[in-house]
């Protein structure tokens, strides 16, 4: 767990003020930032921090090959691939649900990349199958490192220590930072960096027990977080399924600040602190940071994409 991490992308990442999105969702122009998180290697996104941890504990161990486990979409395996070819390593990502026949988005990059993409059959656990791939690359000889779903383990959340230690400098007197939940990694580090008290997560869906994990993960850092502050009303009908509120959000962010964010995740995530400033739990006057995790590449592989773009022909 105390291996130094490899090095996988630039920092600091530059946080931004964002003051037309500011006063769209009732904060006041001075009152938010950005953290551009999106603007990390490997197509952009928070797993970059993780991965930096985890392949270096993996390399430590004399790790062949990542292995890891996502949606057929996940922007975590697309980023383990990329962190994989910089490393000189292989990477056999174990993908579960059903990739669209255009194989559009994170897919596209998963084999870009040069990754060997294992899609899991309806109702097969990823876990196992992951095992069974790990079992049979040792038999062929090969070193796998096994990451568990988006990288959220105590060693891959020590990157977002690494983020909080980057945003206290950035902004000393930072009050909230808002970000998305899905395996909890990101949160926990932060939490465990900044404090419980300044750290909003928006829960996305993406695993049952969010607040435990979090929970674990932070205590896992040397953090007694004490209370959480983790919405779970933008999950709408589940994890990848847009809601109202996230849509409205992805178009207020691109038409203000020109800031592209996911259906998944981030829309998600912003429609939570849009949720905070209606009911009066963030207000103007405080220090806001929106952590951007990315998910570009998953924007293209959500069918949201299509509907915008048959919208804008429609009304060409
Ligand atoms: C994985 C991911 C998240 C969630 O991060 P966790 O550490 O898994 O909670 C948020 N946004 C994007 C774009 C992601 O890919």
């Amino acid at each position: 767990m105390s291996t130094a991490p490899v090095r996988l992308s630039s920092w600091p990442i530059p946080l931004e003020p964002a003051p037309r999105l500011a006063r769209a969702v009732g904060l006041g122009p001075d009152d938010l930032w950005v953290k551009r998180d999106d603007l990390t290697s490997f197509g952009g996104g928070n797993k970059v921090r993780k991965l930096e941890h985890l392949v270096a504990a993996g390399e430590a161990a004399g790790a062949t090959v990542l292995v890891t486990t996502g949606g057929v979409q996940s922007n975590h395996a697309r980023m383990t691939a990329a962190a994989a070819a910089q490393r000189g390593l292989r990477a056999v990502l174990v993908l579960t649900g059903e990739p669209s026949a255009a194989r559009p988005g994170n897919l596209a990059l998963d084999e870009l990349f040069g990754a060997r993409v294992v899609v899991c059959a309806p109702g097969e656990d990823a876990e196992e199958r992951m095992a069974a791939v790990a079992g049979q690359l040792r038999a062929a000889g090969e070193v796998p490192a096994v990451l568990p779903l988006g990288g959220s383990t105590p060693t891959g959340a020590r990157g977002y220590l690494a983020c909080a230690a980057e945003l206290a400098e950035q902004l000393p007197d930072l009050q909230t930072v808002v970000v998305a939940v899905g395996s909890g990694g990101t949160m926990a580090g932060l939490v465990a960096g900044l404090g419980a008290e300044h750290v909003v997560g928006v829960d996305t869906g993406a695993v049952p027990d969010p607040e435990a994990r979090v929970h674990e993960l932070a205590t896992a850092l040397g953090a007694t977080p004490g209370a959480l502050r983790l919405r779970r009303d933008q999950v709408g009908e589940g994890y990848g399924v847009l809601t109202a509120a996230a849509a409205a959000a992805l178009r207020t962010a691109a038409r203000t600040e020109g800031l592209v964010l996911d259906p998944v995740y981030t829309a998600k995530a912003l429609a939570g602190l849009v949720a905070a400033v209606t009911e009066g739990t963030l207000r103007p006057g405080g220090r806001t940071v929106f952590l951007h995790t990315g998910g570009l590449a998953g924007l293209f592989g959500h069918p949201y994409a299509t509907e915008l773009a048959a919208a804008a022909l429609d009304g060409a």
